[in-house]
């Protein structure tokens, strides 16, 4: 039966305010930072591309609690309800699906993300209101999910589907409807700029990067990550090991479109790692300064520690700010043993490089993989002041499923959590829920804090941002900003660690 006015709601589902779901850590920030639901951002404009009605709403960002999302919901009165899910938010998730079936029974609910891809029957087993999950990127799926929904078609012949279904004895089953191939590079080039959809959908000023000149858009401009980092969530579950990437024109013209229309200082490119193709980023960053966009809007990416000077330099030349850098670990052994596929020499080559090119760097060592000790975390801190990027972060290893660490962890019983609500403490901040002799979940928590309190407690750090202040006026909001979140981020820290 063909469904008149059918529409479609991509949700964002409400938990604790500011609960980043799209980050690959899921949780909320004590740093302040709030992620754009991208993936849901970039089905919503290929539905709106297709001529589909549809509402993106985004509670946690709105701080939108249950009752009021339901409320919204339910005057949206959507057919098809596109719910976006972790490991640490699944049981609320679920219980958000229970709840909006009680109003309106009769809207199909799909689960999509990390989580629902990682585990896709354990979900539907876990509601019946579930009614199917969509496989790792899903604009397409959802696509046509919503063709077949609207004109009374069956939705076993949607591509990248996990669907509920009964037998012939009236028996509930769940089947797999054909693999769906990721997007091309030419694919993702048709799809509409993710940040002319937020322009329309949501309220850019309530997403905050603490790295990053605020406010800023995120958008992505390849996908997959051909690195093999076995804690790495997203290249797992998500976008796959090909770098599948939109061409230089496309990602300048949406440059171009988010300086034209809208008021942001900063664009992050949230690609699992922009810089895996060098060619290209020298290709993007060339027509970048041909289009004289360079001095209009600055912006950020994810980078492995080794890119060359060169293309450092060019990335400056083109307004290249700040990149974002999983160094792990100052230990070559831990690095080995997740896979990091680098070296201690080369990450350090890189950080003198990036000073002499003079491009800011936000360095995320991981503390508590494989092999881990006190001893190595000490190294880890060491080597962390001896870099000297620009902000650092220090976190406990957090796992989740489909990952290859989660596997390691789970078969050596070093994981301590009854549910994946342990995922999480009572406010939404991380917890992590690897514990092992030795080097328990609470001293590697402690000493992530200790990492921190050195790294930015030292005088000469303190001096020096201060002097960014002054010279580098562009900066000051930024740091006024992020400096507010950080004392209280340190003081939560210390908390954390005591009622852990
Ligand atoms: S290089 Fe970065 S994005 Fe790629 S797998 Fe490793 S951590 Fe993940």
């Amino acid at each position: 039966m063909v469904v008149k006015d059918f529409k479609v709601m991509t949700l964002n589902p409400p938990f604790h305010p500011k609960f980043s779901r799209s980050s690959r850590s899921p949780a909320v920030s004590k740093g302040g930072c709030v992620y754009y639901p991208i993936w849901i951002g970039y089905t919503t404009g290929v539905l709106e591309q297709n001529n589909v009605p549809v509402k993106l709403f985004d509670a946690p960002a709105e701080s939108r609690g249950l009752e009021e999302s339901l409320h919204i919901i339910k005057d949206y009165n959507p057919d098809l309800i596109v719910m976006d899910s972790t490991t640490a938010s699944i049981a609320n998730d679920l219980h958000v699906a229970n709840e909006i079936k009680k109003i309106l029974p009769d809207a199909f609910i799909v689960f999509v993300g990390t989580h629902p891809t990682a585990v896709p029957f354990e979900v539907l087993k876990s509601s019946k209101n579930v009614d199917a999950v969509a496989l790792s990127e899903h604009e397409h799926t959802i696509r046509d999910l919503s063709f077949a929904l609207r004109d009374g078609k069956p939705v076993a012949d949607v591509a990248g589907l996990v669907y509920r279904t009964t037998n012939s004895k009236g028996e509930e089953e769940f089947e797999i409807s054909p693999k769906r191939e990721p997007a091309s590079g030419e694919e993702l080039d048709k799809m509409p700029f993710v940040s002319e959809v937020y322009s329309r959908h949501l309220n850019i000023k309530n997403y905050f990067y603490p790295s990053v000149l605020y406010p800023e858009v995120t958008i992505i401009t390849g996908r997959g990550c051909p690195f093999r980092c076995t804690f790495c969530v997203y290249p797992q579950t998500m976008g796959g090991h090909e770098y599948r990437v939109r061409s230089p024109e496309n990602v300048v013209d949406e440059f171009e479109w988010i300086f034209e229309n809208l008021d942001v200082k900063d664009i992050m490119i949230e690609d699992d790692t922009f810089t895996a193709n060098r060619e290209r980023i020298n290709k993007i960053c060339d027509l970048i300064v041909e289009r004289g966009l360079q001095d209009k809007v600055t912006w950020t990416c994810n980078a492995r520690a080794d890119v060359d000077l060169d293309t450092l330099k060019n990335m400056k030349r083109a307004g290249c700010r700040l990149l974002c850098v999983g160094f792990e670990s100052g230990e070559q052994e831990i690095l080995n043993n997740v896979k990091k596929g680098t070296q201690l020499q080369i990450i350090r080559q890189f950080m003198k490089d990036t000073k002499k090119a003079d491009v800011l760097v936000h360095g995320c060592f991981m503390l508590g993989n494989k092999g881990e000790t006190k001893q190595t975390i000490r190294t880890t801190i060491e080597f962390a002041k001896e870099l000297e990027p620009d902000t650092a972060q220090f976190f406990p290893i957090m796992v989740y499923p489909g990952t290859e660490a989660y596997d390691y962890f789970k078969k050596e019983g070093l994981i301590k959590a009854e549910s994946y609500g342990d995922w999480l403490d009572k406010e939404g901040n991380h917890n992590t829920i690897i514990s092992r002799p030795g080097l328990t979940d609470k001293e590697l928590v402690e000493l992530c804090d200790r990492g921190r309190w050195e790294f930015y407690m030292r005088p000469k750090y303190v001096l020096r941002k201060i002097w960014q202040g002054i010279t580098h006026p562009k900066e000051f909001p930024r740091l006024l900003k992020s400096s507010k979140s950080f004392f209280k981020y340190l003081l939560l820290g210390s908390e954390s660690v005591r009622t852990n």
